[in-house]
C-alpha cells in the first residue's frame, strides 16, 4: 500500500498533530511494537474493520469489555431505547437499582455499590473509601498489577522490600506515593514481611486477582489465602482489582473461583469495570455495608461523578448482564478460549516455538516462554523483538492481538470456532518464521 492509500497512516498524521501521541490513550499508538495504529471504523460480532477496511478477528474487545462481541442484538436494542429516554439526567433513576442488584446478585461479597465511570475512579475512590473506613494511610500493591493511572497507584517497587515507592509517572510527588508499598506478586514471605514492619498502618491490600497488565499471570491460591488472613489479621481492608476479570473469568468473577478453593474467602471491597458497562463508561466498587455506607452522602469519604450511573452506559451493562448470565453461557466460552490457546500451543509445538498459555472464562494469556511467570520480573524475560514480530505477522493476516506482551487478550461469545481455526492458521504460519 502506498503512503497516499494508507487511509491508517493519514489518519495517524492528523491525529498526531492535535492529540498527543496520536492516541487518546498510550497503548494504542503501537510504540512497543513500532508500525502504524490502525484507525478502527467499525466493528461486529468478532471482527473489527479499519480506515482500509482491513477485517481483523479481534482478541482486543476493547481491552475486555466486549464479551458479547461487538453490536450484540440485546445490547443495541436496550442501548438505543435508552437513548432515546434521554442521555443524562444528573437524577437517580431505576435503572441504576436494577444493575445493582443484578452484579450483587452474582458477586454477593458486595452488599453494597457504588457506580463511576472508569476502572481509575472505582480503584481511586476505593482507595480512599479504604483509609477513610480505617483511618490509616498506607496501601500495598503488587508489581505488575495496574489499577488505573490515580496517582498513589501509579508507583512502582523501590529496590527490596519495605522501600516505599517511587512513582512511574512524571508529575507525582514523592509525598504522594509515600504511603504505597509495592511488593513482588505471588511472594507470600514479602508479604508476611511488610505486614509484619507496617500491619497496624496499612489501609488495604489492592490486587489484580489474574493479573492481566502482565499478560496474564494468576494470583496462586496460597499467596490469595495469606493475603486474606494477614488483612484480617491487622485490621487491613483486602480490595481486589476485577476491572477486568469481574464478570470475564465466570459470572461469579476471580473471587468466586478462589472462594471454591479458599473456604469462606472473600474480599472487603471488590472493584468493577469492563464488562459491567458492555463497551459504555461504566465501572463500579463495593464492598459490605459498614463500609460502604462510610461514603457520601451518609459518611465522611467523600466521592461523586456528574455522569456517575449514566443511563445509556447502565442499559448497555444490564443488557450485557443478563446475557452473559444465561445458561452455558461460561462453558462455551472458557471451551472456545481453551480451543484457541491449545491450537496456538500445538502450532509453537509443532514449528518449535517456546510457548506457554493459560486462560480462565474468556481472558486468555501467552507467553514466549518454556514456562508460566509468576510474577512481573519473570514476564520480563519475555523476547520482545520476538513477540513484536508475532504481532505484527498475525496483524498483516487479520489476527488483532494487544500491541503489547504485558496484556491480556480476550474471546467473546461471537468467536466461532472457524475463527479459532483461522487464528491458529495464521499463528503457525508466523510461528514458522519465528523459528528461522
Ligand atoms: N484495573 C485494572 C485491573 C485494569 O485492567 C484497568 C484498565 N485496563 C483499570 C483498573 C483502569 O480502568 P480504566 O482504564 O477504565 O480507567
Amino acid at each position: 500500500m502506498t503512503h497516499s492509500t494508507d487511509l491508517n497512516l493519514s489518519l495517524f498524521e492528523r491525529a498526531k498533530a492535535l492529540i498527543p501521541g496520536g492516541v487518546n490513550s498510550p497503548v494504542r499508538a503501537f510504540r512497543a511494537v513500532g508500525g502504524t495504529p490502525r484507525f478502527i471504523a467499525r466493528a461486529q460480532g468478532a471482527y473489527m474493520w479499519d480506515a482500509n477496511g482491513q477485517r481483523f478477528i479481534d482478541y482486543i474487545g476493547s481491552w475486555g469489555p466486549m464479551i458479547l462481541g461487538h453490536g450484540h442484538p440485546a445490547v443495541l436494542e436496550a442501548v438505543q431505547k435508552a437513548a432515546l429516554e434521554g442521555f443524562s439526567f444528573g437524577a437517580p433513576t431505576e435503572r441504576e437499582v436494577e444493575l445493582a442488584e443484578e452484579i450483587i446478585r452474582h458477586v454477593p461479597s458486595m452488599e453494597m455499590i457504588r457506580l463511576v465511570s472508569s476502572g481509575t475512579e472505582a480503584g481511586m475512590s476505593a482507595i480512599r473509601l479504604a483509609r477513610g473506613a480505617t483511618g490509616r494511610s498506607k496501601i500495598i500493591k503488587f508489581n505488575g498489577c495496574y489499577h488505573g493511572h490515580a496517582d498513589s497507584l501509579l508507583v512502582k517497587a523501590g529496590s527490596g522490600l519495605a522501600t516505599f515507592g517511587h512513582a512511574t509517572s512524571a508529575g507525582v510527588p514523592a509525598e504522594v506515593v509515600q504511603h504505597t508499598l509495592v511488593l513482588e506478586y505471588n511472594d507470600v514471605a514479602q508479604l508476611e514481611e511488610a505486614f509484619a514492619l507496617h500491619g497496624k498502618e496499612v489501609a488495604c491490600v489492592i490486587m489484580e486477582p489474574i493479573a492481566g497488565n502482565m499478560n496474564f499471570v494468576r494470583a496462586s491460591v496460597p499467596f490469595m489465602r495469606r493475603a486474606r488472613e494477614l488483612c484480617t489479621q491487622h485490621g487491613a481492608l483486602l480490595v481486589i482489582d476485577e476491572v477486568m476479570t469481574g464478570f470475564r473469568v465466570g459470572l461469579g468473577s476471580a473471587q468466586g473461583l478462589y472462594a471454591q478453593q479458599i473456604p469462606g474467602f472473600a474480599p472487603d471491597l471488590t472493584v468493577l469495570g469492563k464488562v459491567i458497562g458492555g463497551g459504555m463508561p461504566l465501572a463500579a466498587f463495593g464492598g459490605p455495608r459498614a463500609i460502604m455506607e462510610q461514603l457520601a452522602p451518609l459518611g465522611p469519604v467523600y466521592q461523586a461523578g456528574t455522569l456517575s450511573g449514566n443511563p445509556v452506559a447502565t442499559a448497555c451493562g444490564l443488557a450485557t448482564l443478563r446475557e452473559i448470565a444465561k445458561p452455558g453461557f461460561y462453558e462455551q466460552l472458557a471451551a472456545r478460549t481453551r480451543a484457541l490457546i491449545d491450537g496456538l500451543a500445538g502450532a509453537a509445538q509443532a514449528e518449535g516455538v517456546a510457548f506457554c498459555a493459560d486462560s480462565e472464562g474468556g481472558m486468555f494469556g501467552f507467553f514466549l516462554l518454556p514456562q508460566l511467570p509468576q510474577n512481573y520480573p519473570e514476564v520480563l524475560k519475555t523476547d520482545g523483538a520476538r513477540f513484536n514480530q508475532l504481532f505484527h505477522g498475525l496483524l498483516e493476516r487479520g489476527v488483532y492481538i494487544a500491541p503489547a506482551l504485558y496484556e491480556a487478550g480476550f474471546v467473546s461469545a461471537a468467536h466461532t470456532a472457524q475463527d479459532i481455526d483461522a487464528t491458529v492458521a495464521a499463528a503457525r504460519e508466523v510461528f514458522k518464521m519465528l523459528s528461522i
